[in-house]
């Protein structure tokens, strides 16, 4: 009999935090297509170890993550897993959208954004706004040309895309649905990232 599992629904443009034990499988999917996620993660009661694109980077050799691959901590400790992606362009290099780049770069202010969204649900867990951790940006796409210049353009991602973790530790995760409208990042047209949480692996299609 399988365990049960636990439904998390980012509505477009928004944020939702949830908490996941070892060994479970979190499962994001990109609902609709060409819509960015944006991920961070800090271990369950121990705020000052989070997830860390930076770490995995140097982990990795590598400025991306493919299936087999662990993502790492700021003390070097395997977080994740990566079991099993349909996409395969994501990014770990750019930071979450703030109300700066609304404000600075596009002239609005008071515009959703990432950092926001990932900092609401994350605040009960103690972290502070500019403690949010940088985020693995899931189904974005940001190619980095030969002449090492980095872009950020619409994902190649298309409805129902999705990419499978297992947790190593006990984590708290937030992610939040980019809620970017003004420049190619999500097709311009913000959508919803549902996500599963289970005990058994889920079925790869
Ligand atoms: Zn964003």
């Amino acid at each position: 009999m399988s365990s049960p599992t636990t439904h998390v629904h980012v509505p477009a443009g928004h944020g939702r935090t949830f908490e996941v034990r070892r060994g479970q499988f979190i499962t994001v999917i990109d609902r609709d297509g060409q819509q960015a996620a944006d991920f961070v993660a800090i271990v369950n009661g121990q705020a000052n170890e989070y997830l860390s694109p930076t770490h995995t980077r140097r982990r990795l050799d590598s400025l991306f993550f493919s299936v087999g691959d662990c993502l790492y901590s700021n003390a070097d400790e395997a977080l994740l897993h990566v079991l099993h992606d349909t996409v395969g362009v994501h990014d770990a290099n750019v930071p979450a959208c703030d109300c700066t780049r609304f404000s600075v770069d596009f002239g609005v202010d008071g515009h959703r954004n990432c950092l926001d969204n990932m900092h609401d649900g994350l605040r009960e867990y103690g972290v502070s706004a500019v403690n949010v951790p940088e985020p693995f940006n899931l189904f974005q796409n940001g190619p980095v040309t030969a002449d090492c210049r980095m872009q950020v353009t619409d994902p190649i991602s298309k409805a129902g895309d999705r990419v499978v973790f297992r947790a190593l530790k006990d984590l708290v995760c937030a992610v939040s649905s980019c809620p970017q409208d003004i420049i190619p990042g999500n097709g311009l047209l913000v959508t919803p990232i549902d996500i599963v949480i289970s005990d058994d692996q889920p079925p790869f299609a």
